[in-house]
């Protein structure tokens, strides 16, 4: 994967603009940023709204994973002592753990259709 040569950033192909001079390996964000580009011209830039909505939608993909561990926390600090509390959330802590990772398997599909529908579309040139 290119370097753009402004900001060193290692991007996909499609994430660099055409052209040759000053326009040579620059990414989009960068060309858009020194005017090289307009924002039409470059299909496939993340801007703001998508760049908010993916990282909301990793958030949510991801969000089981990090309850699961400060459960696990919370358990192992304060509640793995206490009679009869603690065997019992020690049960329901072990069904999670083994629920949340089938809940992710049969939920993935579904994000990488959220993440599908969230990548801008574009189309590479011939020769690029
Ligand atoms: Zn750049």
């Amino acid at each position: 994967m290119p370097t753009c040569r402004l900001c060193y950033s290692v991007y996909p192909r499609e994430q660099f603009i055409h052209g040759i001079g000053p326009k040579a390996q620059v990414c989009v964000r960068c060309g858009l940023e020194k005017g090289l580009v307009t924002e039409e011209e470059v299909a496939s830039l993340y801007n703001k709204s998508t760049a908010n909505a993916r990282f909301s939608a990793l958030a949510r993909r991801w969000s089981p994973l990090m309850w699961l561990s400060v459960l696990w926390a919370v358990w192992i600090i304060l509640l793995n002592e206490v009679e009869p509390w603690g065997l019992y959330t020690l049960i329901l802590l072990a069904l999670f753990t083994l629920v949340v990772p089938l809940y992710m398997f049969f939920f993935s599909s579904k994000h990488m259709a959220v993440m599908a529908r969230l990548t801008p579309e574009y189309e590479r040139p011939k020769g690029h």
